[in-house]
């Protein structure tokens, strides 16, 4: 099923709440909600409602393709509060729907790898 993009961020700040994942900011004004690749899709990662988070154009630019844990990290040393439960929870349902469609291997592999590092963390 297709559906557009606005009804697409509407599902996702619903399923996770109208915060930025990195900065934690309230999406309002001119903090508008753009649409982030958990597992890049320079990386393989799907266009899949799973694989996508809400996060200001800021920290959607400054993330660019720096892997979950690495970007988690780096939000806590600017002293910001990011949401890892969020990013945790979204891994595994994104591993969840890979298991169930089957393929995506490139993406498969990098979420296994991101979700060992949060447990070891
Ligand atoms: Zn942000």
């Amino acid at each position: 099923m297709n559906i557009g993009r606005a009804e697409r961020m509407a599902l996702i700040l619903a399923r996770d709440g109208a915060t930025c994942a990195w900065c934690a900011r309230p999406f309002r004004g001119s903090t508008v909600p753009t649409t982030d690749h958990l597992v890049p899709r320079v990386k393989g990662g799907p266009s899949w409602l799973e694989n996508e988070i809400a996060a200001c154009r800021g920290c959607n630019r400054l993330r660019g393709h720096t892997s979950p844990v690495d970007w988690l990290a780096e939000c806590e040393r600017r002293g910001w509060a990011p949401d890892g439960q969020r990013i945790e929870r979204v891994l595994r349902d994104l591993e969840a729907a890979i298991a169930e469609r089957g393929g995506q291997r490139r993406a498969r592999a990098y979420v296994e790898r991101q979700l060992r590092r949060l447990a070891k963390s």
